[in-house]
């Protein structure tokens, strides 16, 4: 066979008709006795936007990725879409969506605990963000082409997170910056007229890590929450954390966190707080993504190991309602808890990942579940009781065949991190921000969203920030 006339390829990628088609292993990066301008902990959304930005502000830019080159780019991979402002319909999103309305929903969904001067100098560099991206090679879904649902708030990635993630680097690369693999930012040190980092690189083996120094005039820190580290999640969501799910990257497990608080940064948000949705029980400890989230629970009842209802499946039936429910399984016995639905149910639930557990009766069920047949005997009875009277809003479950899906929290970030002022610099416990020192994404989420989420956001936070953070890191650079 032969190759394609409008196909090229370079060390780093291949193109074809425009399109990035696949990334060959990037040859290993010393990191040894090297010394850049910008040093980029982190190779997710937020990391690979500062590198770009400080790039193409003329910095030499190394970006350190913990992960391995198959696993690069964080929870980024994940996500679908991402909020903007616009003030008319673009390419990618109808209508309008004002800076006003995306403050005004940001001070709702967080209940104050958000920093409105922030928030608003964010929201406002949204609106240059998907050009941005689109010129860095991120392809986004035309907002015609239908097949996603329709969204005046936020644009669709075209093939995804992952897409997005490969084309920022292979853009970063084309650019010139350098990229380690397997590269952990072990340890950061600053001072007056410079900052040290230490980069342990994880061979397969134990044996095969080494550290390496690397001398750099500025740092930006994009490593992510720390949901990865389950230790932490012990000290702070007690034994629920056994159970819980988290649903992206094993690697953001907030050492870089760790980092800059042990460096005397200022913590802002709660570290027992997370976003956390209800997903399959079956599916993997982690990175199951968006296919294990479980979203048919408005059509059925959802009950705890000992066969109770734990709250009202219809009370949210928004799009959004299977982030009120991961709390709701984390405090229920043994954090585990089962959604019930009939036939109907079935229908209306649409396919999952991971078929359900299917039973023609009630005690079948139960004894496949392992959940308290009497119990949920009764809690079944008194449900439908109740929903004859109300139909046909509230439909009983009953006919069969009866299907269930075990359930479990699944965690998608942490809500805690580092304060930043405007240009993204760490701000230390004096009050003081650190010069040399930025972050980003993840990292800095908490300074506007104490609590709650808006679809969407995390991707637009960690490009906004990351960018910002770049430009301004290279910028400190020459001062
Ligand atoms: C299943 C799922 C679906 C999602 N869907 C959406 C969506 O549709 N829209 C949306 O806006 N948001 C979504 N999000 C959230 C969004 O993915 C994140 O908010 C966003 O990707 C955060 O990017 P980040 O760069 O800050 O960090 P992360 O994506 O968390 O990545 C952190 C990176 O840092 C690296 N790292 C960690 N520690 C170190 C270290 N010490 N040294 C070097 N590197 C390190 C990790 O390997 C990783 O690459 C979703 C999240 C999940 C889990």
């Amino acid at each position: 066979m032969t190759a394609p006339s409008d196909l090229s390829c370079d060390r780093t990628a291949c193109v074809c008709r425009g399109r990035v088609l696949m990334i060959p292993r990037a040859e290993d990066f010393p990191v040894d006795d090297v010394a850049v301008d910008v040093l980029v902990a982190g190779g997710a959304a937020a990391g690979l936007c500062a590198a770009i930005a400080a790039r193409r502000r003329g910095a030499s830019v190394l970006l350190a990725e913990r992960a391995p080159l198959a696993l690069r780019g964080g929870n980024t991979r994940h996500a679908r879409n991402f909020r903007i402002v616009h003030d008319g319909p673009a390419d990618w999103v109808p209508d309008a969506y004002r800076e006003d309305e995306f403050v005004a929903d940001l001070e709702r969904v967080t209940e104050g605990e958000c920093d409105l001067a922030l928030a608003r100098h964010l929201v406002r560099a949204s609106a240059s963000i998907a050009p941005w991206l689109a010129d860095n090679g991120v392809a986004l879904q035309s907002r015609d082409a239908g097949v996603l649902p329709y969204s005046r708030r936020t644009a669709f990635l075209f093939g995804g997170g992952k897409a997005m993630v490969n084309a920022l680097y292979a853009t970063a690369e084309r650019l010139g910056v350098r990229v380690a693999y397997d590269a952990e930012v072990a340890a950061v040190r600053t001072h007056d007229d410079g900052c040290e980092a230490e980069i342990v690189r994880h061979g397969a083996r134990e044996r095969e890590r080494v550290r390496v120094r690397l001398r750099a005039k500025t740092i930006v820190m994009a490593t992510g929450g720390h949901q990865a580290d389950l230790d932490w999640l012990r000290e702070d969501f007690g034994e629920a954390a056994g159970r819980l799910v988290i649903r992206g990257t094993p690697y953001a497990d907030g050492r870089g966190l760790r980092l800059l608080l042990g460096l005397g940064a200022q913590a802002i948000g709660d570290p027992g707080s997370a976003h956390m949705v209800a997903v399959d029980a079956r599916g993997p400890r982690f990175d199951g993504g968006i296919v294990t989230r479980i979203t048919g629970i408005p059509y059925g009842i959802v009950v705890d190991r000992t066969g109770r209802r734990i709250a009202d499946e219809r009370a949210d039936t928004r799009r959004t309602h299977y982030a009120q429910w991961g709390p709701r399984i984390a405090a229920a016995p043994g954090h585990i808890a089962y959604l019930i639905v009939d036939r109907d149910g079935l229908r209306r639930a649409g396919p999952t990942a991971l078929p359900p557990v299917t039973a023609q009766a009630l005690p079948d069920l139960a004894r496949r579940l392992e959940v308290d047949a009497a119990a949920l005997a009764d809690t079944v009875e008194r449900f439908n009781t109740a929903a004859l009277a109300l139909q046909p809003a509230t439909r009983p479950v009953r006919e069969p065949p009866l299907a269930a899906w075990p359930l479990l929290p699944g965690l998608t970030f942490t809500r805690y991190g580092v304060r930043v002022d405007g240009a993204m610099r760490v701000v230390m416990r004096d009050g003081t921000a650190a010069p040399r020192l930025f972050a980003a994404g993840t990292l800095v989420q908490a300074n506007i969203l104490g609590r709650g989420y808006l679809a969407g956001l995390g991707v637009t936070l960690a490009a906004v920030s990351g960018r910002i953070a770049g430009e301004e890191a290279a910028r400190a650079t020459t001062v």
